[in-house]
């Protein structure tokens, strides 16, 4: 099998490392991930300049690595399209810091997993749910377990599997939960300050507030130590809301501008 391993944290994030080395035990692993940090940056593609791929000597992850001047997206399509033969397997992580619920939108670990089924190819995003003091063995080894259980069974179309692992020993995790999104919006606020010059700068600031977070959903499920599995599909449509919008908005019909 081969295993496209790509990140939002960067080619230097100590959790691509790990996730790279474990899958070295599934399958011949390739790494193309940004040069930069890429978190929270969604699931931009670059369109209007060259992108690069450089060689990078990851010595830790055991295989062979390129860094991107793009985003996690173009490092997808860089790796399926820039190597020989299209991957197998697209994991992208791990990623320090959980991806829940709307996150999934602003993610761009679960965006480069996303482009992958856009594309076809099977994928899952994996995360802890820490941003400093991460613990990745836990992480490193279901990653390894969902590698091998999807080189069996192929994942339904249009879909990929976003994993968050609590950042806990691994005898602290109680099982794996197959959840839905829940939903932990951001009170945004901002925060305004003055630079040197007199000028004005901000900054997002705010705190998550749970609105869905109960048993089955990722939230939920992470809260109460077990390893989430959101199966995610791209198509947003509101499918519910069709019919009742047939009978009102679907009922406009277009008139002249400054018609009578
Ligand atoms: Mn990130």
């Amino acid at each position: 099998m081969r295993i496209l391993v790509t990140n939002d944290d960067g080619i230097h994030a100590t959790g691509l490392t790990e996730l790279a080395r474990a899958l070295c035990r599934v399958g011949e692993v390739l790494v193309v991930a940004p040069e930069r940090q890429q978190s929270a940056g969604g699931h931009a593609i670059t369109l209007h300049k060259p992108l690069r791929l450089d060689p990078v000597a990851l010595p830790d992850a055991g295989c062979p690595a390129y860094a991107t001047n793009g985003t996690p997206a173009d490092c997808v399509v860089l790796g399926c399209l820039a190597f020989p033969a299209p991957p197998d397997l697209v994991v992208s992580g791990i990623n320090a810091g959980a991806n829940m619920g709307e996150e999934v939108l602003y993610s761009g670990t679960a965006s480069a997993a996303m482009e992958a089924a856009i594309n076809g190819v099977p994928a899952f995003a994996i995360s802890v749910t820490a941003y400093s003091d991460c613990i990745y063995e836990p992480a490193a080894g279901f990653a390894v377990q969902l590698a091998q259980h999807l080189s069996e069974v192929r994942l339904p179309p249009d879909c990929f599997l976003n994993v968050n692992v609590p950042n806990c020993p691994v005898e602290e995790i109680g099982g794996v939960s197959v959840t839905r999104l829940g939903r932990r919006s951001y009170v945004n606020e901002l925060s305004r300050r003055e630079d040197p010059h007199g000028r004005a700068y901000y900054w997002f600031t705010g705190e998550a507030a749970e609105i869905d977070s109960g048993p089955g959903t990722d939230i939920g499920e992470v809260a109460a130590n077990r390893i989430s599995v959101t199966p995610v599909h791209f198509d947003l449509t509101s499918y519910s809301h069709i019919e009742s919008l047939d009978e009102t908005i679907g009922r406009l019909r277009l008139e002249a501008p400054g018609g009578k």
